[in-house]
């Protein structure tokens, strides 16, 4: 099974601060990091370290060759990755002395998307392969219509959340993904329409508290998170959708899949960054001994 990942691509731009700006406020930086990074290609970085044939279909601007060539080094597949004359996606991310950020993203590029280019990338691929996005680029609801008609299963991660494409999008996707908070956003969204909107089978991850299955017929497990050390929190949840999926797409059932991704998930948190912290298969393997 091929995984293919429609999504954003940013440079992630880290500022260690004392704290926060206030408003009129100007602070000097400590220390200053960049990496890539966007949920779109975290993703995909991560399915591609659990070993799934992954294919991006995105964009970056001239400025940002670097990340297509750091997606294609962690075994991403970026043919369908365009180069356009115009500022690749970006996020600046503020960290104080407790950890706490502020993040400001710009979406340039990722959000000049074509539906010939998604359909280009999809031509070779066939019933029961994966189509894996979020909520970064432009496009997403015609991109999984289209991959639902050509009898893909969708993934959809409602990040970041919104109430109208969600809506929209729901008939398409086969596994919706959802952290506590965007939980509680879709039940708001959907509760305001109409309470019964069928929900496709559905995962809630939780943070430090692990994350819950809940199956289109009603059916459920929890997997708990395990306990490490935590560094950094970043990218945790694109981690576990990437491994989720890659584990899916090898064949997995459900509670496999989600204990895979809890695993990778957890040694995410233990580094960091975003891409560049995601493990590979090997040492999720033998985290999971
Ligand atoms: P997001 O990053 O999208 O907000 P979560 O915070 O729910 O998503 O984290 C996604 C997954 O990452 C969790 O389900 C869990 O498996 C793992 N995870 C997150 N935080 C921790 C933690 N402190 N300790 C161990 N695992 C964690």
């Amino acid at each position: 099974m091929t995984i293919y990942s429609f999504g954003s691509i940013n440079a992630d731009h880290f500022y260690r601060l004392p704290q926060l700006p206030q408003p009129g406020e100007t602070i000097a930086c400590s220390d200053y990091s960049t990496g890539l990074g966007g949920k779109g290609a975290n993703q995909s970085v991560a399915a591609a370290r659990a070993g799934a044939r992954v294919v991006h279909i995105g964009a970056v601007g001239s400025d940002g060759v670097w990340m297509r060539d750091r997606m294609t080094e962690f075994g991403v597949d970026c043919t369908h990755v365009v180069i356009l004359d115009a500022p690749s996606g970006h996020a600046i991310i503020n960290v104080d002395a407790d950890g706490e950020n502020s993040i400001v993203v710009f979406a340039g590029v990722n959000r000049a998307l074509t539906m010939p280019q998604v359909e280009a990338a999809l031509a070779q691929a066939k019933t029961g392969d994966v189509l894996l996005l979020q909520n970064e680029t432009n496009l997403t609801v015609d991109a999984a219509r289209f991959a639902q008609e050509r009898g893909l299963n969708v993934i959809y991660s409602a990040a970041p959340f919104d109430a109208g494409t969600v809506r929209e999008i729901l008939p398409f996707v086969s596994l919706l993904l959802v952290n506590e908070g965007e939980a509680r956003d879709l039940r708001f969204a959907l509760g305001l329409t109409d309470a019964q909107v069928p929900l496709p089978d559905m995962v809630t991850t939780r943070g430090a508290q692990g994350a819950l299955w809940q199956s289109s017929d009603g059916a459920h497990f929890s997997v708990p998170a395990l306990k490490v050390a935590v560094q950094d929190t970043t990218g945790a949840g694109d981690t576990f959708a990437g491994y989720l999926a890659a584990g899916l797409a090898e064949g997995m059932v459900p509670q496999d899949a989600m204990q895979l991704a809890t695993a990778a998930a957890a040694l995410k948190v233990t580094r960091a960054g975003t891409a560049d912290a995601i493990p590979a298969r090997a040492e999720v393997d033998a985290f999971l001994k």
